[in-house]
């Protein structure tokens, strides 16, 4: 009796030191001083290519963004859906401070450039097959310190965005050589919604607002119209979530160390709405590129042959 508890704890330790030693990797380091990209291979293979992922299809779930919107408090809360997918509670104790990609209070400078966590996860879809699950953090920026391309570059590579121009600017040139579309789904989350008299929080009210923010009307400048239109062109799927604001603690408070009971309710609420819309099993979407199914070992691939071209 008790070597098989000895042996219970033996594997629950290594479980224990697999999940410590999961964290976020850079794999695209963007150099501001010369405009370049450096796409580190070796750390996207370590991930990318590990014996139990490296051949099931992938899902690539990007949260890109300017910095400081909150983009790694979002992944955080998406790494405890992942690690805790069967419990109902996976949003996590109320006094647990939140750990993952880091995020931190105050106004300094990160790394523009994309973090992948480390650990891809392998979900069984409602239909039986496995996919694997990458999640990526894409840290952009807005200032006049980088350039439009430079932008365009790191989100072509992320495939998702919050900013339309940029990423039509990247379907135009894509989709000269690829008649399908080129991108899945697009997600807008807008952050801090304040008009849930207008628009309700959460993916119908995001919804409405969206279809009138995308209209193209007959009186628009021409460009805007184009960037209506190319957006259609270029995802499948383009939605939208309006997420109301979590709390002066969380926006404020330099102490605030992610726990919930310092985040307001209604964000709860919407974030449990939220997270499974991205990430449960079923609304799982393979990435797909020129109308096929790609693996882990094939995003490899891919991503060595689109830093080629935006280097060039
Ligand atoms: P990132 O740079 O995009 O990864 O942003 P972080 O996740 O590091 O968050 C930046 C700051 O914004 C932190 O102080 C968070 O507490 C705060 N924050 C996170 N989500 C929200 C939100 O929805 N609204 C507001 N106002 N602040 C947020
Ligand atoms: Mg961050």
């Amino acid at each position: 009796e008790n070597e098989v508890k000895e042996e219970e704890v033996l594997l629950s330790e290594e479980d224990e030191e697999e999940a410590l030693s999961a964290r976020p990797v850079q794999i695209v380091v963007a150099h501001e001083d010369d405009h370049a990209f450096e796409l580190d291979e070796a750390a996207l293979e370590r991930i990318l290519l590990q014996e139990h992922v490296r051949d099931l299809n992938v899902v690539v779930v990007s949260v890109a963004g300017a910095f400081r919107k909150g983009k790694s408090f979002l992944l955080d809360f998406m790494l405890r859906f992942m690690y805790n997918q069967t419990s109902c509670s996976w949003l996590g104790g109320h006094e647990e401070p939140l750990t993952g990609f880091t995020w931190r209070g105050g106004c300094e400078r990160e790394t523009t450039g994309i973090l992948a966590w480390s650990e891809v996860f392998v979900v069984d879809k409602p239909d039986g097959s496995k996919v694997a699950v990458l999640l990526i953090d894409t840290q952009g920026a807005f200032d006049s310190q980088s350039t439009i391309k430079d932008c365009a570059t790191l989100f072509a590579l992320s495939t998702m965005t919050s900013s339309v121009q940029l990423f039509t600017e990247y379907g135009r040139l894509a989709l000269e050589e690829i008649y399908e579309k080129p991108f899945q789904t697009l997600m807008f989350l807008i952050r801090d919604w304040s008009y849930p008299y207008e628009h309700s929080y959460g993916l119908e009210g995001g919804k409405s607002f969206l279809e009138k923010r995308l209209q193209v009307k007959q009186n628009q400048h021409e460009e805007l119209q184009n960037v209506r239109k190319h957006i259609h062109s270029c995802f499948s799927n383009i939605g939208c979530f309006l997420l109301p604001h979590p709390g002066l603690k969380v926006a404020t408070n330099p102490n605030f160390d992610g726990r919930l009971t310092d985040i307001d309710d209604d964000f709860k609420t919407e974030l449990v709405n939220l997270v499974p819309i991205l990430l449960s099993p079923e609304n799982l979407v393979e990435k797909e590129i020129g109308g096929s199914k790609v693996t882990c070992r094939d995003l490899v691939q891919y991503f060595k042959a689109y830093m080629k071209i935006y280097q060039g």
